[in-house]
């Protein structure tokens, strides 16, 4: 078992398996100029196989795949058919742009890969292509509710994103009524590869759900799991929920369970923190297992508390962007 030196159990892995991406959603990333790494720097699918392998040897039973957008990442499915059938691996899941993931919908349902996120920050077409600056809505709105309709458990992750979005959040879940999906309202953070910057947000999750409330007064707080990064609710007679993340605020952090690995190996103990560790130069060196061991060791006895305190290892500029760092 991975407990870090705050006395929390480490037992979920976010793995970015590329940098890459097909969209250029405007909080993640600027329209043009971005230093994507040489095909060397990233792991291969065999390296990010042996991390998977020694990081569930130390404890981790929880995978969520994400990047960059996964599936541009060649061979994704040779590491989802490897991850599969890991002793001890009892959940993977993949956060997405869905704009990809057709092609791969039978594979993934036989696999028994079920939870999905998708990440829509829109449901209006001229606000999705605005936020994303592709054209890509009506093959993102198929695959979701193709996901939806096949059965399998789908997130929807909304950022809200002031003087962009707002106006979306009621139609949204107005639509979701119909199907018994999670969408999760999350707080801006400053990581869009230095596009914008920012101090404070307008919309916190506490605006979030002041404004819900206006629409929809009639909801009921749900329980969460402990390590829940979401305050979860149920609007009355609505098949799904939704949930708030707090992900600038950052009101979780005494319960974080989270390790981070971006494409590149970098080892991630907060997202506001700096990289730990890299993992890409141990496994092309020798004694790669125990070399991998005890770095995520040496990362996890020293861990920031809060994120406010892993900010503080840094000048406080924000410059990486989720894509590299996987969300
Ligand atoms: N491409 C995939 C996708 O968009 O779902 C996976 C990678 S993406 C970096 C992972 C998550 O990070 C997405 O849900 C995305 O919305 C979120 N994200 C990206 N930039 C963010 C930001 N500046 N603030 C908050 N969340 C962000
Ligand atoms: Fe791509 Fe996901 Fe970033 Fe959007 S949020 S640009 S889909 S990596």
């Amino acid at each position: 078992m991975l407990v870090d030196n705050h006395n929390r159990e480490i037992n979920y892995l976010r793995l970015a398996v590329t940098d890459r991406c097909n969209l250029r959603c405007n909080y993640c990333m600027p329209a043009e100029g971005i230093n994507f790494v040489n095909n060397d720097k990233l792991l291969t699918i065999d390296e990010l196989k042996k991390v998977s392998k020694v990081l569930v040897s130390q404890g981790v039973n929880k995978i969520r795949i994400t990047g960059g957008e996964p599936f541009v990442r060649k061979n994704l499915m040779e590491l989802l058919r490897y991850l599969k059938q890991l002793d001890g691996l009892d959940d993977i899941s993949i956060t997405t742009n869905a704009t990809l993931i057709g092609p791969y919908i039978d594979e993934l349902k036989n696999l028994g890969i079920k939870n999905i996120n998708v990440s829509l920050d829109a449901i209006d077409r001229t606000t999705f292509e605005r936020i994303t600056r592709r054209n890509q809505y009506d093959t993102v709105h198929g695959n979701l509710i193709r996901l939806i309709t096949e059965g399998f458990n789908v997130r929807i992750n909304f950022i809200v994103l002031d003087g962009q979005n707002e106006q979306d959040i009621i139609p949204i879940l107005a639509l979701m009524k119909h199907y018994p999906v999670s969408v999760r309202f999350l707080e801006e953070m400053p990581f869009n590869g230095g596009s914008k910057s920012f101090q404070k947000i307008a919309w916190d999750y506490q605006v979030i759900l002041a404004h819900i409330t206006n629409h929809f007064p009639d909801y009921l707080k749900l329980e969460s799991p402990k390590t829940s990064t979401s305050i979860n609710y149920k609007i009355k007679d609505h098949k799904g929920t939704f949930g708030l993340i707090p992900s600038f605020s950052r009101t979780f952090c005494g319960s974080c369970n989270r390790l981070r690995i971006t494409a590149t190996g970098d080892v991630i103990t907060c997202l506001y923190g700096s990289p730990k560790a890299n993992l890409r130069t141990i496994l092309r060196g020798k004694d790669t297992k125990v070399g991998v061991e005890n770095a995520i060791l040496r990362a996890v006895g020293n861990r920031a508390k809060s994120g406010f305190d892993a900010q503080k290892e840094h000048t406080g500029v924000f410059e990486s962007s989720m894509t590299s760092i996987g969300g």
